[in-house]
């Protein structure tokens, strides 16, 4: 089909998931296969959910798996595992007393908050 690829994972979590119509578009050097997320909960303990969809009011960090693109077998795309990723929640409090839900840039502050700690 025109304007489509077919592609392969190869390795980590995706190992072996295929795409017979991944937009060519969106067939760029690196994908991230989203892994799951850490909650916070009330007592101050964790836990880890795999897959889903973050909840932005109680998430800690999420899992990623990146992807590099490599070379076409049968007809796929391969993209083979090269790193897991790590994104942390900004560990600031807002003027309200709740917790920033931004993503930090580095292991701490996201965009807004950095400067301050700065
Ligand atoms: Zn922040």
């Amino acid at each position: 089909m025109k304007g489509f690829s077919k592609i392969r994972f190869v390795g980590g979590t995706a190992d072996g998931i295929k795409d017979d119509h991944m937009p060519s578009s969106m067939c760029v050097q690196f994908i991230s296969w989203f892994d799951g997320w850490m909650r916070i909960n009330k007592d101050g303990s964790y836990t880890i959910i795999k897959g889903g969809e973050i909840d932005k009011k109680t998430w800690e960090c999420y899992h990623e798996s990146v992807y590099e693109k490599g070379s076409k077998k049968n007809g796929y795309i391969q993209y083979k595992h090269v790193r897991k990723k790590i994104t942390y929640r900004c560990i600031s409090t807002t003027k309200k007393g709740d917790r920033c839900r931004n993503e930090a840039i580095n292991t701490e502050y996201c965009k807004v908050h950095k400067k301050v700690a700065a």
